[in-house]
Parts: C-alpha cells; sequence; structure tokens
C-alpha cells in the first residue's frame, strides 16, 4: 500500500488515450490497491491510473468513503466502456486531484450505463445517475485524455485561463504530492 504523487493536468500522460488493460496480474492488484489509497489520501472520490502516471483503462471510484449518505460499494472498472447516455443534461461542480484549487460547473447527461471488467475480469454492466454516474463520465473522460476543464462553457473557460496558467506551472500546492508537467515532484503542502 503507497501512496502515489498525482500528475498535473498539463503532464502530457493526461492528454494521451489509455492502454486497454489485457491481463490481470499481482502488479495491476497492487496498483489497484495504491489508487484507493491515494485516492483516499488526497479526499477524492475517483481516480483513472493515468492520472498517478499509468497510461491504463483502468478506474477506481469509492464515493461512500467520504459520504456517509452514499450506500454504494467502491468499484474497480477495468477497460469501462460507456454504452449509453441519457439525453437529459444536468449541471453540477466538479473538481479533479490533477486540477488543484479548481471547481467549476459541468454539464453532463444525468444517465449513463457501463460496461466493465472487476479484477475477477468477469464482466459487469450497470446503470448509473447522479454523482455516481457523473463520477464514471469523469473518470472515463480521463481514460481518453479529456479534462473536465475542456467541457465548461466558452465564458467559464475564458474565466479560468489566468488560474490554469498557474496551475502549469505548479504555483497551487495541493494536499498531497504531485508531479508537474515536466516531471519535476511537488511535495505535499505541509501547512494543512
Ligand atoms: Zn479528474
Amino acid at each position: 500500500m503507497s501512496i502515489i504523487p498525482v500528475y498535473n493536468c498539463f503532464h502530457p500522460v493526461l492528454k494521451k488515450k489509455t492502454e486497454p488493460v489485457t491481463e490481470i496480474d499481482d502488479g495491476l492488484v497492487k496498483l489497484v490497491d495504491d489508487m484507493f489509497d491515494t485516492m483516499h489520501k488526497a479526499e477524492g472520490i475517483g481516480l483513472a491510473a493515468n492520472q498517478i502516471g499509468v497510461s491504463k483503462s483502468l478506474v477506481v471510484i469509492d464515493i461512500g468513503y467520504y459520504n456517509e449518505k452514499y450506500k454504494g460499494p467502491p468499484l474497480t472498472m477495468i477497460n469501462p466502456v460507456i454504452e449509453y447516455f441519457s439525453d437529459d443534461i444536468y449541471e453540477y461542480e466538479e473538481g479533479c486531484l490533477s486540477i488543484p484549487s479548481v471547481r467549476d460547473v459541468v454539464e453532463r447527461p444525468k444517465i449513463v450505463q457501463v460496461s466493465f471488467y472487476d479484477l475477477n475480469m468477469k464482466e459487469h454492466k450497470i446503470e448509473a445517475d447522479n454523482l455516481l454516474s457523473r463520477v464514471i463520465q469523469h473518470e472515463i473522460d480521463h481514460l481518453n485524455g479529456i479534462l473536465f476543464y475542456e467541457r465548461l462553457t466558452p465564458l467559464r473557460k475564458t474565466l479560468l485561463k489566468g488560474k490554469l496558467k498557474k496551475i502549469e506551472k505548479g504555483q497551487y500546492q495541493a494536499d498531497y504530492p504531485m508531479i508537474l508537467p515536466d516531471g519535476t515532484f511537488l511535495p505535499a503542502n505541509k501547512k494543512s
């Protein structure tokens, strides 16, 4: 079990589409463990493998860890694919461990159906709505090299420009260790 630095959103590994997982071995099981540890430590509810520098189609989600009211189990999704998006769209504020200090409102479909494999290579197909649907869409976007600020309205994108420039330069220190776009290690903010 280890905490792994989270890659800054401007690092090239987050702009590249990830590769499918073809084999479940001990290394992958350890990677999933480390992803849960890293996500919990950083107080996130979802994490994609490329956010810790591993370009594989794999996400972990654990909404219940920080939301007592949420009853769903932690999820490990290998090679997830969204097979259905509902027509109804809703707005909700999102954040991202790769984009420290930014939260903004994103429009997304309310309901999705997603198929994926678990660590036993068993296939699942689930329907998700509300927060779970949103986290799944946000994380699968990561696997395809898409960051949530790319889905903002043009006005919101413009308003965010200056802040994103600062994040690119590593001027926001998070409460967890990060890797900057040039590969430099940025330690966690000790004050918090
Ligand atoms: Zn994210």
